[in-house]
């Protein structure tokens, strides 16, 4: 979707117009629709008849009808530009026979055909034509044939995986029209729905094999009969005692018609498989004591986790009927869904699960679905526009359900991890996991407003903010109410908007009846990314002293403790600033600040204040080995083991040392220092030699101005061994250092949501080579970034500018140049993993002064002068020793070769094409790279072999060969074949053999066991 100054109007509009006094009102459309699926096309034949019911003041030349099932139809719908945006685009790469679509319509309206359009940018948009205005009070009744191609499952919520059907977002359907005017919006993934209230009649015609889960009641008693037996016929384990029922290739042609109805809901989905279990229980609600009926339909294969899920649709019915209204349907489903990867997804009175893997994440996931009943399915709200409304206040609930269940379940637990203990998340519960999360958008500043529009979250905030901080602050505003007061709070508001569309203002108008002081909810929590953190200064008799250390005036709560087991518990109202709270401090070993947490305390080091000893306040700190998850018991330093090896230093081993992985702190640091256990082979060394080492110290600034996001300053540190220079007999090690500072600015993006990165670099990296020369050279960088994050048609633009200062102390020489850059790569992804595909790579840089500018065709060791790569070899140059492989590594970097040679070297301006097309099926790909530079073609280069001479150079430089990819962008080796002449020739006076010919590519900065450590960690 276009994110435009438009969008911005209509979200602004929107704001002050949920201020004006506009009454409510919200149209009917009562849906009668007969259905047939054929299981060999995949398709559905449909009919619908629609009343419309104007109940708005306005008349009513058109209606928007969405047609959903068009998003999959190609590459150009909202869903696919979506798609094509993730990470692991799935639509993209479907053919024609996997996509699905919506056509075939003629609409009648009250008998007489009427025309529609589609929308002028989606075609899952269209717009019915009214042949006459329909007045305010007046209704009319549409009826339209459709024909539905059903997609392949697994790419949204719509599909087929072989005769496993999921059947949603499936028919013609109105949009709501309400005071804010038409809310006509095509299908997304990310994004879901908004619906008009009505009476569905669904008839479903199919093969008399299928089991059918649907939205209603089912109102055809053979089928019913039929389900009844075959719920019975298990044993308590879930599993079916007359085993072999089940065939799926059990084919007949007879079909059967089945019926459902349902009134007060606003969509209707249905699910059928022939390979269904199906349990059914029932559940007595709390106040009416009116029955409603469970079911659960699963495969086989899900039965271990499946056998007890109906209790959990009993007991979500209970609780959630408890806490916030009484649940007004008589049926309630829960499928086993084949076609998504994990969680699961609502439509009224079912809800599909996707996989799980215990029985308690099952409970949690069914109830989160069944849940959506309330927040989505009888409280309407517009999902699209305010995803935190229905997500936030859900799993607020969730959580609830899960502490009152599984009391002891632990964060370990959730994650399905042994190892809790070594990752220390064992003090955790396993809702900790929803604050880690949160906490990890936040502390990189990437967090986003919970009032954000759906289509504009980041998929990390779509889970972080959405659902889990909303989720934690509605479970903190229970907390500090009370569930007395929380569960009136929402019966309330659930008594008022059941079966309507409720808006953010009409519940804050209704939390303000309960909670005086609303500003750090609705303003603070919901609707910015400000953080909250109070810090436990000091405390004397029956006071402690508490100081707000951020800008949200939360609820404050103090926990007495003596030693494990809580003396007493208050909640306070928040504040701004210092000030002392009124708490008993007699005989408790602890006092601490939200000792349950559930507030979003951004930093809990300083919650805790201990009352005996001496060190109130500081835990000593502990050495742990590789890592884990930041914890407020515990201050460690981390420490994994490693090993590196150089053609210098030889074999390396020391330790990697650090402050922590997860989630990532504002200062962070990592020291690697490493014994180098070949430098003794060496005449020069001293103690200092057998030391080398790479360290990095970062600040993570966030700063919010203007178009400015977050500050990442890094000041880096590394030494190694970089050559051996032999003088008679002696053989001489040489050490670089390596001292670099770099502040990156990265820039705010429109849309949280958009992968496009920018950021600017200022770096200053110095170079000191304690060699012969005494070489001490310095690089001032600055640079522009823009680059398109994402697994289908990456691409990026940077231009840099640089200025040299190379000092050479033995012969007091000093130069200085200015140069720029531009380096620009798109990638046309053609095959089904990313990497596959063809890569255009430009690189022309020009010199800024009359100085040389060091442009070299290929970087290896010498040619990359910043030390931004780390090689084996970096000085062996392969010219002169062509048969010590290590020295045959190459980085892509400036000109992009691979042949190394010195043509074209210390040329003022350089320009070069780098193409790489991946052979689909297999791990080669083709390259080809060209260039020309300031002198090419008039200069002579000496080629530094046996005995010293020249190549003439030509006007156009190119070579081509394979590649083979090893780990894909990780490590290749590169073979070439055809070059031109002075490439040749030059080959032919350097090399002995076409082994001596071939290089190879390691990315060893990504391979470094801080970014293995980091990738790893979550
Ligand atoms: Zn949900």
């Amino acid at each position: 979707m276009k994110i435009s100054l438009l969008t911005a109007f209509v979200i602004i509009s929107y704001i002050t117009l949920g201020q004006n006094s506009k009454p409510y009102f919200q149209q009917t459309v009562n849906n009668k629709i007969q259905v047939k699926l054929d299981d060999s096309l995949n398709t559905l034949t449909g009919f619908i008849e629609t009343e419309y019911v104007n109940q708005s003041p306005d008349e009513l030349n058109f209606i928007w009808i969405h047609l959903y099932p068009n998003a999959y139809k190609n590459n150009k719908t909202a869903l696919a530009k979506q798609d094509k945006n993730s990470q692991g685009a799935k639509l993209y790469f479907l053919t024609e026979q996997e996509r699905g679509y919506l056509d075939s319509l003629h609409f009648t309206i009250d008998g007489i055909s009427a025309k529609y359009e589609y929308h002028p940018e989606h075609i899952d948009i269209s717009k019915l034509i009214l042949n006459k205005p329909l007045k305010s009070g007046e209704k009319i009744t549409y009826r339209t044939p459709f024909y539905v191609k059903i997609p392949k499952g697994g790419i949204s919520r719509m599909g087929h995986v072989s005769q496993q059907y999921q059947i949603s977002q499936w028919f013609p359907k109105p949009a709501v029209y309400d005071k804010f005017g038409w809310h006509e919006m095509p299908y997304l993934d990310q994004g879901e729905f908004y619906s008009e209230f009505g009476k569905y009649e669904v008839s479903i015609t199919l093969p008399k094999e299928y089991l059918v889960a649907a939205t209603g009641n089912l109102q055809t008693q053979s089928e019913m009969d039929w389900l009844n037996k075959k719920a019975k016929v298990f044993d308590d384990q879930g599993y079916d005692t007359e085993d072999g029922n089940l065939n799926e290739k059990n084919d007949s042609n007879i079909y059967k018609t089945i019926v459902y109805t349902q009134d007060n809901i606003h969509d209707f989905a249905w699910f059928a498989d022939k390979l269904y279990y199906v349990h059914k229980s029932s559940v007595e609600l709390p106040f009416s004591k009116r029955k409603v009926t469970a079911w659960t339909f699963f495969r086989y294969s899900r039965g271990n986790y499946w056998a007890q899920s109906t209790d959990y649709v009993n007991d979500a019915l209970i609780y959630y009927s408890q806490w916030n209204g009484e649940y007004p349907y008589d049926n309630c489903t829960a499928v086993d869904g084949a076609l998504g990867a994990g969680g699961g997804m609502e439509y009224p009175t079912i809800t599909v699960i996707g996989r799980v893997d215990s029985k308690e994440s099952l409970d949690e996931v069914i109830t989160h679905e069944v849940g959506h009943n309330w927040f989505y399915g009888i409280l309407g709200f517009n999902e699209r526009r305010y995803p935190y409304m229905d997500e936030g206040i859900n799993t607020s609930n969730e959580i609830r359900y899960m502490q009152l269940k599984y009391p002891n379940r632990t964060l370990s637990d959730a994650l399905s991890t042994g190892l809790g203990n070594f990752l220390q998340i064992n003090d955790y519960s396993s809702i900790y996991y929803y604050y880690l999360t949160y906490l990890y958008s936040a502390r990189y500043n990437k967090d986003q407003s919970a009032m954000d529009h759906s289509d504009d979250f980041s998929s990390l905030n779509y889970g972080a903010i959405v659902y889990y901080k909303t989720g934690l602050v509605f479970n903190l505003l229970r907390n500090s109410l009370g569930d007395a007061k929380y569960d009136s709070l929402m019966h309330e508001f659930f008594d008022k908007w059941k079966f309507k569309h409720p808006d953010p203002e009409d519940l804050y108008v209704i939390i303000k009846k309960y909670l005086p002081e609303t500003k750090w909810l609705t303003t603070d929590f919901l609707n910015s990314t400000k953080k909250n953190d109070y810090k436990i200064l000091k405390f004397e008799s029956n006071k402690v002293l508490v100081r707000n250390e951020r800008r949200i005036s939360a609820p404050v709560n103090l926990t007495g403790l003596y030693k494990d087991s809580i003396v007493n518990q208050q909640w306070y109202d928040g504040f701004r600033g210092e000030k002392w709270l009124e708490f008993p401090t007699q005989n408790l070993t602890a006092i601490r600040l939200d000792h349950n947490n559930v507030t979003l305390d951004a930093n809990r080091k300083n919650n805790t204040i201990r009352t005996t000893g001496i060190l109130k306040k500081t835990e000593h700190i502990k050495l742990k080995f590789l890592g884990g998850v930041e914890n407020e018991y515990r201050r460690n330093l981390y420490w994994t083991p490693v090993v590196a090896w150089n053609d210098y230093n030889k074999f390396m081993s020391g330790v990697l040392l650090h402050n922590g992985i997860f989630p990532s702190k504002l200062i962070e640091w990592q020291l690697m220092p490493m014994w180098s256990f070949g430098s003794s082979n060496y005449n020069n060394v001293d103690k200092m030699d057998f030391l080398t080492a790479k360290s990095c110290l970062t600040f993570r600034i966030p700063i919010n101005v203007a178009f400015l996001q977050t500050v990442v300053a890094k000041i880096k540190y590394q030494r190694f061994g970089e050559n051996v220079v032999t003088m008679g007999n002696e053989e001489k090690l040489d050490f670089y250092q390596r001292f670099h500072a770099e502040m990156d600015f990265l820039i705010h993006k429109k849309s949280e949501s958009s992968r496009f990165n920018q950021d600017i670099l200022i770096s200053r990296t110095e170079i000191y080579q304690n060699n012969e020369i005494d070489v001490y050279n310095a690089y001032s960088l600055i640079a522009y970034k823009g680059e398109m994050n994402r697994s289908i048609n990456p691409f990026h633009v940077m231009v840099f500018a640089e200025q040299g200062d190379l000092f050479q102390g033995f012969f007091n020489d000093r130069q200085m140049y200015n140069k720029t850059w531009l380096d620009a790569q798109y990638h046309h992804t053609y095959g089904k993993k990313g990497h596959k595909g063809l890569t255009v790579r430009l690189f022309a840089g020009t010199s800024l002064d009359n100085n040389d500018a060091p442009f070299y065709l290929n970087a290896n060791g010498q040619s990359d002068y910043r030390h931004d790569y780390l090689f084996l070899s970096r000085n062996t140059s392969s010219l002169v020793h062509p048969s010590n492989f290590s020295s045959h590594m190459y980085a892509t970097g400036e000109g992009g070769f691979v042949t190394l040679s010195n043509l074209g070297m210390g040329s003022q301006w350089l320009a070069t094409l780098n193409v790489k097309a991946s052979i689909p099926k297999t791990i080669f790909k083709w390259f080809a790279n060209i260039g020309t530079y300031q002198n090419a073609g008039t200069n002579f280069f000496p080629v530094f072999s046996d005995e010293l001479t020249t190549v003439k150079s030509e006007k156009l430089i190119w070579e081509t060969g394979i590649e083979i990819s090893i780990l894909p962008d990780l490590m290749w080796i590169s073979l070439p074949i055809l070059r031109s002449n002075d490439l040749n020739e030059f080959v032919d006076k350097t090399t002995k053999n076409y082994i001596q010919q071939i290089y190879f590519s390691i990315n060893l900065n990504k391979l470094y066991p801080w970014s293995l450590l980091k990738s790893g960690a979550f």
